[in-house]
C-alpha cells in the first residue's frame, strides 16, 4: 500500500505447546508449522516485535520505529522515548494455558525486575460451546490459597466462569487467570513478559519436562481484594442495547448498527469496541491509536483493512474514517 498514513503491522508469532492451528484458518495468517498460540500483533517487545508492512516505517520492526521516529507517536522531539506502552496479541487456545498472575508495577519495581507490572483485558473472538475460562480465586487470604495448593485443591481454588465470543474480560494485576483450551481471544495489556505461573496442569513437554513453577512469587502478588467475576461484560450485547438489535450471525448487524462502547479504563490504557456499518468517524484524542480488525472487512482513512489487520494511527491522524462493515478494537495509552 503506497502512501499510506497509518501504520500497517504484521504479527510474530510464537510456537507454545498449548497453542492451535486457528490464527491460519481465521484470520489467512502464514504461521510457522506446529502449535502455535500467540499472534504478537502490535509489539515492540524485545521478545518478538510486529514489523511495519506498509506506512511510515515500511520494513522496520515496531521498536525500531519507536526509537527512531518517537515524534509519530506523540513523544516530543529530543525526548528520550521510554519503552512502547502496549502489546497487543492474538491467543489461539487449543489446550489449556497454564494458571498464571502478573505483579503490579509497584511489586516489578520493588524486586528491580526487568519488566513492569501488567494490566491486561480479553476481548473473546471465538469460543467453543461450553467453553470456560479461569478469572479470579476464591480464597479470602494467603494462608487459604496456599493451602489449597499445597493439596492440589484446583477446582475449589480456582474462579472457573463460562465464556462467549463478545466477553470482555479486565484482568487486573494480583487476578489468577487463565484461557482454557476452545478460546481465542484479543488480549491487550502493558508490555511485560512477567508471568508467574502457579499450576500447568502437571504437563510435559516433548522432552518429558515439566515448564517451571513460580508459586512463592504468585503468592506474593495475588491481591486478595479483587471480586471473582460470575461472567464476562457481555460486550455485543452492550452494543446492542445502545443500538438497537444486533443479530449475532457474524456481519449482520442490521441497517445503520455504528457506535462505539467503553470496555476498559485503567491507569495505563484504554480500550473501546467500534461497531461500524457504513461510514463513521472517530475522533481521536490519545497520543496514538492502536487499531484491530477483528471482524469483516471495509477501510480506515481510506486503507484497506480486513479481519486480521492490525494498524496505528500515528499522533497526526486525529480521527478515524471508518468505512465499510467492521467490528474494530481501539487500544491508546494514558497518560
Ligand atoms: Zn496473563
Amino acid at each position: 500500500m503506497r502512501n499510506a498514513n497509518l501504520i500497517h503491522l504484521e504479527p510474530f508469532f510464537k510456537e507454545t505447546i498449548w497453542g492451535g492451528r486457528l490464527l491460519e484458518r481465521e484470520f489467512g495468517y502464514q504461521i510457522p508449522d506446529g502449535p502455535v498460540g500467540e499472534a504478537w500483533v502490535v509489539s515492540a517487545h524485545p521478545h518478538g516485535e510486529s514489523r511495519v508492512v506498509a506506512g511510515p516505517g515500511d520494513g522496520m520492526t515496531l521498536g525500531e520505529l519507536w526509537q527512531s521516529q518517537p515524534e509519530l507517536f506523540g513523544v516530543p522531539k529530543g525526548a528520550m522515548p521510554e519503552r512502547f506502552p502496549l502489546l497487543i496479541k492474538i491467543i489461539d487456545a487449543a489446550e489449556d494455558v497454564s494458571i498464571q498472575v502478573h505483579p503490579d508495577d509497584a511489586y516489578a519495581k520493588a524486586h528491580a525486575l526487568e519488566d513492569g507490572g501488567k494490566y491486561e483485558c480479553w476481548y473473546i473472538l471465538e469460543a467453543e460451546p461450553g467453553a470456560t475460562i479461569i478469572v479470579g480465586q476464591t480464597a479470602r487470604d494467603v494462608e487459604e490459597l496456599a493451602g489449597r495448593i499445597e493439596r492440589g485443591e484446583w477446582s475449589e481454588a480456582l474462579n472457573e466462569i463460562p465464556v462467549a465470543a463478545g466477553d470482555f474480560f479486565a484482568i487486573a494485576p494480583g487476578t489468577v487467570h487463565a484461557v482454557k483450551a476452545g478460546t481465542m481471544l484479543l488480549e491487550i495489556q502493558q508490555p511485560s513478559d512477567i508471568t508467574y505461573r502457579l499450576y500447568d496442569y502437571d504437563r510435559v513437554d516433548s522432552t518429558g519436562r515439566t515448564r517451571e513453577l513460580h508459586v512463592a512469587r504468585a503468592l506474593e502478588v495475588v491481591d486478595f481484594s479483587l471480586e471473582p467475576p460470575t461472567q464476562g461484560f457481555k460486550a455485543h450485547e452492550a452494543m446492542a442495547r445502545k443500538m438497537g438489535p444486533i443479530s449475532e450471525e457474524p456481519l449482520l448487524w442490521g441497517r445503520h448498527q455504528s457506535g462505539i462502547i467503553r470496555l476498559e479504563e485503567n491507569p495505563r490504557f484504554t480500550v473501546d469496541l467500534v461497531q461500524a456499518m457504513g461510514a463513521i468517524t472517530h475522533p481521536l484524542s490519545a497520543p496514538f491509536t492502536c487499531v484491530s480488525v477483528v471482524e469483516g472487512m471495509g477501510s480506515v482513512n481510506g486503507e484497506d483493512v480486513r479481519k486480521g489487520s492490525h494498524l496505528i494511527a500515528p499522533a497526526s491522524v486525529r480521527a478515524l474514517e471508518i468505512e465499510g462493515t467492521l467490528r474494530l478494537v481501539l487500544s491508546a495509552p494514558r497518560g
